[in-house]
This record gives structure tokens, C-alpha cells and sequence, in this order.
């Protein structure tokens, strides 16, 4: 399986157990960044949302796993129409500590 696939497989999994399956399904892009694990894309290029993550970065199960489900709260967020949806403000967190059992800490 390509990795892409691999993503899109795990994207779905985690939508199901942590979102009841309400997320809608966006495209995963892998990139080679070197400062950011993941990346929520919004509304630029035409409107598809979308998400990537650095395979340079993101490289175990484990980190790959949580850089998505750090990702699909800010897709959560935007989903909902929040003002917020790019930021790690008390939403965020809210889903973050229901998700990780802890605050998320900008490094
Ligand atoms: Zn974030």
C-alpha cells in the first residue's frame, strides 16, 4: 500500500474512534519538511482542504498517528466554522486533552 493510502486508511480509523465519523474525508499530502510535523490547509487553493504531514519529521507509527489526530482537531475546528480553527486556543485544547490527556505545549 502506498503510504498516502496508509494515511488515508489511518485518517479514516481515527475519524471513526475519536470523531463518530463526522469529519469529512480531505486529501493527506506527504512533504519532506524539516520544521513543521503537520499542517492543516484550510480554505486557500480553491477551497479543498486538506492535510499534510512530514514524513522527514513523522517518522515512527506513533508520531505519524499523533501529528494526524493533532491535525484533523484543527480540521474539527475548522469544520465547525470556528474563528480559531489555525491556533491552539481553548477549543483546541479542549479536544486535545479529551484526545491525549494533555494540553498541547507549542514547541
Ligand atoms: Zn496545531
Amino acid at each position: 500500500m502506498r503510504k498516502t493510502a496508509k494515511l488515508q486508511a489511518l485518517w479514516a480509523e481515527l475519524n471513526a474512534a475519536h470523531f463518530d465519523g463526522a469529519l469529512k474525508p480531505v486529501p493527506i499530502r506527504i512533504t519532506r519538511s524539516r520544521c513543521t510535523y503537520g499542517y492543516f490547509n484550510g480554505p486557500d487553493n480553491g477551497g479543498q482542504p486538506s492535510i499534510r504531514i512530514s514524513k522527514v519529521l513523522a517518522d515512527t507509527a506513533q508520531l505519524l498517528r499523533d501529528t494526524l489526530l493533532h491535525e484533523m482537531i484543527h480540521q474539527r475546528l475548522y469544520e465547525d466554522g470556528h474563528p480559531e480553527w489555525e491556533h491552539h486556543g481553548p477549543d483546541f485544547q479542549a479536544h486535545h486533552v479529551r484526545l491525549f490527556d494533555h494540553h498541547y505545549v507549542e514547541v
